[in-house]
């Protein structure tokens, strides 16, 4: 016998996905040839100079022992120098800037620095699950969820926000996943002034900063005066290079956050392989010229692409579609409840993921994610029409702004 996993393991929800993974593995022994628009993992190959100088730097005889968990100076300058470009804010390579092993990784380790019990973070729902889950009820922790509604953009409402005494960390994630909304200057400014007055830190998850479709509106809170004493900034490599398996992010901003996230970080890694930090803080330096810079302008092409077929296809199936402003995700309001249409994609080989997987304010939607060819995206349309579907039209709900 072994003894019982902690208490805090049980208050994680089950997993989803069980059902319909079930489910997926029953049809596929029927032959069923899957069409995966689930998950949030790029099809395209990253620039070929990126791996060229991983290959490189491999070879290095610097490369093979342990980085540190803050990451090497060389890839914490190249970060510094990218957030001076990208947003023309100033950080202190050593002091504001922590090398992360993706997003993810300091997404929930700034739970540990921050959260104790009975402590509270607020979370965005719908959401990306791991505000709730790893960051909060895995350090012990309560989440309060915040809601973000279509008819209101997906942005938050500050004024219907509370902070309570023990309330510490507010999430916000934009461009969002699931929903593909980008934060208004309103929505940021607001956060700032919401964070400050209640001795908040804002957690601003970024990851998706580099997939929007207008590059003018992406703005990040370390812009806003007074953001950079109360933000962590969140970003990554992952979807910049369509690297996600490289495991590289980084976190930016108030000095104190970084300080307290690099404190767990030391006691739980051993940082990013310094061939890899070598070859990302490289790219970085090289973002805004050349190869790098129309690497980006060819995968947001082709995720818009995708997306506008998706979007326009299923819009003549009867459904009600916009077009994410951001990100490679359509979210699709279907009117009932979205698991029940995503176990009816799998009928036809189409895998799409329940909003449920996101809050209770997704249980009315479908997340597809377009990572597949145009050829492939096209083809789940066809399949989906062959099914039938009367989406319920909600004429009484006002248009999404
Ligand atoms: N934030 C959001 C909103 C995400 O969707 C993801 C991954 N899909 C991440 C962070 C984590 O990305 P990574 O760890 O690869 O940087």
């Amino acid at each position: 016998m072994t003894p019982k996993p902690s208490q805090r393991l049980s208050r994680l929800p089950p997993y989803v996905f069980a059902e319909l993974e079930r489910l997926q593995e029953e049809y596929r022994r029927l032959g069923v040839d899957f069409i995966s628009l689930s998950i949030g993992d790029p099809d395209l190959p990253p620039p070929e100079s990126l791996v060229e100088d991983i290959v490189k730097a491999l070879r290095e005889p610097y490369s093979h022992n342990y980085s540190t968990s803050e990451g090497e100076s060389y890839f914490r300058e190249a970060v510094a120098q990218w957030y001076k470009r990208r947003y023309g804010v100033d950080l202190d390579p050593d002091s504001e800037v922590c090398v992360l092993i993706g997003s993810k990784e300091g997404l929930a380790n700034i739970g540990r620095a921050y959260l104790d019990v009975g402590d509270t973070a607020l979370t965005p729902n719908p959401g990306y699950p791991v505000y709730t889950q790893g960051a909060t009820i895995l350090s012990d922790a309560q989440a309060v969820e915040y809601n973000l509604y279509e008819d209101r953009g997906f942005q938050p409402s500050f004024e219907d926000l509370c902070a309570g005494q023990r309330t510490k960390l507010l999430f916000l994630n934009y461009p969002s996943n699931p929903t593909g909304a980008v934060a208004t200057e309103r929505t940021l400014g607001d956060a700032v002034e919401f964070a400050r007055r209640n001795n908040l830190l804002l957690c601003y998850d970024n990851a998706y900063g580099e997939l929007v479709y207008n590059a003018q509106m992406c703005l990040s809170p370390l812009q806003f005066a007074d953001g950079r004493e109360c933000t962590v900034e969140f970003n990554s490599c992952s979807k910049m290079f369509s690297v996600t398996g490289y495991r590289v992010g980084f976190a930016v901003g108030c000095a104190e956050a970084i300080g307290a996230l690099k404190k767990v970080k030391s006691q739980i890694d051993s940082g990013v392989p310094k061939f890899i930090q070598k070859a990302c803080a490289d790219a970085l330096l090289r973002y805004f010229e050349g190869e790098y810079a129309s690497y980006l302008e060819r995968c947001r092409e082709v995720y818009r692409r995708r997306l506008e077929a998706l979007s326009v296809g299923l819009g003549r199936l009867g459904f009600r579609v916009s077009m994410p402003q951001a990100t490679f995700y359509l979210w699709l309001h279907v009117g009932y409840d979205g698991s029940q249409l995503a176990r009816k994609l799998l009928e036809v080989g189409v895998v799409a993921t329940p909003g449920e997987a996101f809050g209770s304010n997704g249980k009315n939607y479908v997340r597809f994610a377009v990572t597949q060819p145009e050829h492939r995206v096209a083809e789940a349309v066809e399949r989906i029409a062959t099914l039938g579907l009367e989406p319920e039209r909600e004429a009484s709900k006002p248009p999404p702004i």
